[in-house]
Formats: structure tokens, sequence, C-alpha cells
């Protein structure tokens, strides 16, 4: 399944979500994602599957579903997908919502990367690192990646862009969140000129467990320091979108896939299904797992790897 939703998304209201690459295929492994470990840690570009499977997919979520944004999002870094480009133009000519790109901005020094993202509404990559030293503790990048040019692929997307792009900082206690380190990411975000600049924190399992958000005072001295920022550092509300699932299973493995659920949001999904109890035999039988971070237990696949 590429596409999915609508998700609640803190940024981007009610989103579409499309993944056009393989699980947890990244150039980086950052040690804060969500998605775990990476699998594949790859910078080479690919058609990994046909592109008008991907957008079928994309039809299907729409009918019948309202959506602010469709959101090529990835599990792991979107532009990867060598049919990106065709994909946003397919959305663009067939749908009147908005697109956006969540991406790690990694691939953007190579021209047909910025091309592909050209007529997308939203490009929002991150920057959590104003040095080479603190990119690879927090990013853990391919080897072949070059902070350097990572950075100027984005300067120069910004000059060549029209639409908007949203610059987004996740903040790791002990990691990225020093005075000297902030002052580099805000050097960096000056040279980019993004339009918004988003603050957050690890709210899901992270790969690494050691993995921790900052206190809330040095949150708020981040912000002063980056300036103009906007914090989305609250859990996400809302509903997840269930029509294009056939069972709770489905919906329950689909969705926490992509989002790990908060043990609340699972239940209410599988109460959008007439057969209940399927959670509990999920994780009974090991498909899912439950796991306590930061005091909350989250329901991901066990497919996941975390430290
Ligand atoms: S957080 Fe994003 S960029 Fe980092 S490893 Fe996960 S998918 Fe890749």
């Amino acid at each position: 399944m590429f596409a999915y939703g609508p998700v609640p998304s803190r940024r981007l209201g009610k989103s579409i979500g499309v993944s056009p690459i393989p699980a947890k295929t990244c150039s980086y492994s950052c040690i804060y994602c969500q998605l775990g470990r990476t699998n594949q840690l790859q910078i080479k570009r690919e058609s990994f599957f046909p592109k008008k499977n991907i957008f079928h997919d994309i039809q299907k979520v729409i009918k019948g579903n309202s959506a602010d944004y469709i959101t090529f999002v990835g599990d792991g870094e979107p532009t990867l997908c060598k049919d990106l480009g065709w994909l946003i133009d397919k959305c663009k000519n067939n749908f009147d919502i908005p697109i956006a790109v969540i991406t790690n901005g990694s691939l953007l020094f190579q021209a047909e990367v910025r091309k592909d993202l050209q007529n997308a509404d939203v490009v929002m990559p991150t920057i959590d690192a104003g040095t080479d030293d603190i990119f690879r503790k927090i990013n853990r990048a391919h080897k072949n990646i070059n902070f350097d040019e990572m950075i100027q692929g984005i300067v120069d997307f910004r000059e060549e862009f029209t639409g908007k792009i949203w610059a987004e900082v996740m903040l790791v206690k002990d990691v990225n969140d020093s005075e000297k380190t902030l002052k580099n990411i805000k050097w960096q975000l000056d040279k980019i000129n993004p339009d918004k600049i988003y603050i957050t924190t690890p709210v899901r399992p992270p790969a690494e467990k050691w993995v921790t958000p900052p206190k809330p005072e040095k949150i708020l001295y981040a912000q002063t320091i980056l300036n103009n920022t906007f914090n989305i550092i609250d859990r996400e509300n809302g509903d997840f979108g269930v029509t294009n699932f056939a069972n709770a299973s489905e919906a329950l493995y689909e969705i926490s896939s992509r989002h790990p659920l908060r043990e609340e949001q699972a239940m209410k999904i599988e109460r959008k299904f007439s057969q209940q109890g399927t959670l509990k035999k999920m994780l009974n039988n090991g498909e899912l797992i439950k796991y306590n971070y930061q005091n909350i237990f989250y329901i991901f696949p066990k497919k996941f790897k975390t430290s």
C-alpha cells in the first residue's frame, strides 16, 4: 500500500501520506527516527515500484476522503524515488489538493532532485546540525553525503523554488541543544532563508532508546536563538482515515508502520471495525509490539529495529 490516510499531522492538518519507496530506505539513519534504524542506507535513486501503481493507490485513497495536503513522506527518504517528479505532476494535474514533500534534503544537491520538487507547494527539509560533526552524530548520513554540499543543495533549491520551504529542526537532549550548536544551526538556516522554521522534539519511540527531548527551558532557549520559530512539541490529535483498509489488522499494521500509534489511537482505530480484540491478538502473536517511551505506550510493528 503506497498511499494511506488521511492521518492527522501537526503541521499539515489532514494529510494523505504517500510512500513511494520500500520500508526504511533512507540516506540517513537518524538517532531519533520513529521508524527504527535504517535497513537500507543508500543515495542511489531508483524506480522502486511501478509509478502507475503508486498513482492508482493515491487515487483510491483520495476518492471519498477530503484532505488538506497530499504528502510525499516515505518510510524513509522520498526523494530516493526516481519517479517523484512524475508523481507530483500527476497529482497536481488530477487533484485540487496542495502537495507537500517531507524530505531530509540530503539529495537536493542534485539538479534532477530539485527539478522533481519544483511543482510541490511545500517542501520541508530537515536541518538538525550546523556542522559536520553534529550532522554525523544525529543524522548518521550515508558516507557519500557531504555536509557542505547538502546545505548548498538546499540553498540552491531555495533560489529556484517558488513554493514554501518549511525547515524542521529536531532537538535532541545533549546532542544538538547547546548554545554553540544552535548558533551553528541558525547560521545555516540564515543561508537557506526558509519561510518557516519548525522546532520539533522526539515524541514517538526513537531508533536509539537513549534519545530524549531537551528540557522545556532548553526548547525555549533554542527558540530565542533560532528566532521566529514555531514549536511542534505536542502530540498530534485527530482521526486516522481507515476507509481503504479491509479490516482492523490491516489498518493497525499499515498505519503503525508509518506512524507508531499511542495505545488509545490504536484502540480508536480498532473500534472503527466490526471485529474487536484485533489489537490484543496482534500484540499476543508478536506482529505488533507495545513500547513505553516517555511514559506513553506506543504500538508499532515488531520489524522496527530500535536499540
Ligand atoms: S528521520 Fe527521516 S531522514 Fe532520518 S532516518 Fe528516519 S526517515 Fe530517514
